[in-house]
């Protein structure tokens, strides 16, 4: 079993599919606490990278995911799209040169969610996509610490980030629009922590498919 950007087409087409099939739900949370365009800014990021797949699977991780940030960083505007596109190039700068397995791909992850954490000047339990992003990067720290099977790290990042995109109901705001609103940001699910548990999710569904699929 290879983990190869070929599958690139499929994860992007899961990641299309989960935030159609979420929008109304996804702008509804960020109409509460946010301004309402986070679906409509992050649509724009899937579809131009929709429209690059075929490219992005013929480059290396590296080069695909460098591509990607920058796609993200032109195409989703808001908030999310710097922060979403610093993930994918910051990841694409300590994936070089090295084998993507477990190990290679947490500290990769981890690697990128860092500089989010930078670029947002933010952190865990803020009420953003940083609840999601660093609890799952810490999952998988874990998970290639006791050489777990990659299908129970997967299982272990999907109910992270669940429990993760949960926790920030109840949070206070204080980055982003949300943080405006102060005391009335609680009780509503922040709609970045939302996308990206929808996305993640999506994601371990295609590579767990990929890994039980016949060779
Ligand atoms: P905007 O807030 O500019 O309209 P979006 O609606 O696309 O942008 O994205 C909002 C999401 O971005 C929030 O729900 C939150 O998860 C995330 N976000 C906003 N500011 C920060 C920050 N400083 N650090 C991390 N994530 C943030
Ligand atoms: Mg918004």
């Amino acid at each position: 079993m290879q983990l190869v950007p070929a599958l690139l087409p499929g994860l992007i087409q899961a990641i299309d599919h989960a935030i159609e099939t979420n929008a109304e739900e996804v702008t509804a949370l960020d109409q509460a606490i946010g301004d309402g365009d986070h679906v409509t800014n992050l649509q724009r990021g899937i579809k131009a990278l929709m429209a690059q797949s075929d490219e992005l699977a013929t480059l290396d991780w590296a080069a695909a995911w460098q591509k990607i940030g920058m796609t993200l960083m032109t195409a989703v505007g808001g908030a999310s799209g710097s922060l979403y596109g610093t993930l994918f190039v910051a990841m694409s700068k300590a994936a070089r040169d090295r084998p993507l397995d477990l190990q290679a791909f947490a500290e990769i992850f981890t690697s990128g969610v860092g500089a989010v954490k930078q670029r947002g000047k933010a952190d865990a339990g803020e009420k953003t996509m940083l609840d999601v992003l660093i609890p799952v990067a810490a999952s998988l720290r874990q998970a290639a610490a006791d050489s777990v099977a990659l299908p129970v790290a997967l299982e272990n990042v999907t109910r992270t980030a669940i429990a993760g995109m949960e926790s920030t109901r109840d949070m206070l705001a204080t980055k982003g629009r949300a943080s405006f609103l102060e005391e009335r940001s609680r009780g509503h699910i922040d709609a970045g922590a939302k996308t990206s548990q929808l996305m993640i999710c999506a994601l371990v569904d295609v590579l767990a498919k990929h890994l039980t699929a016949p060779a």
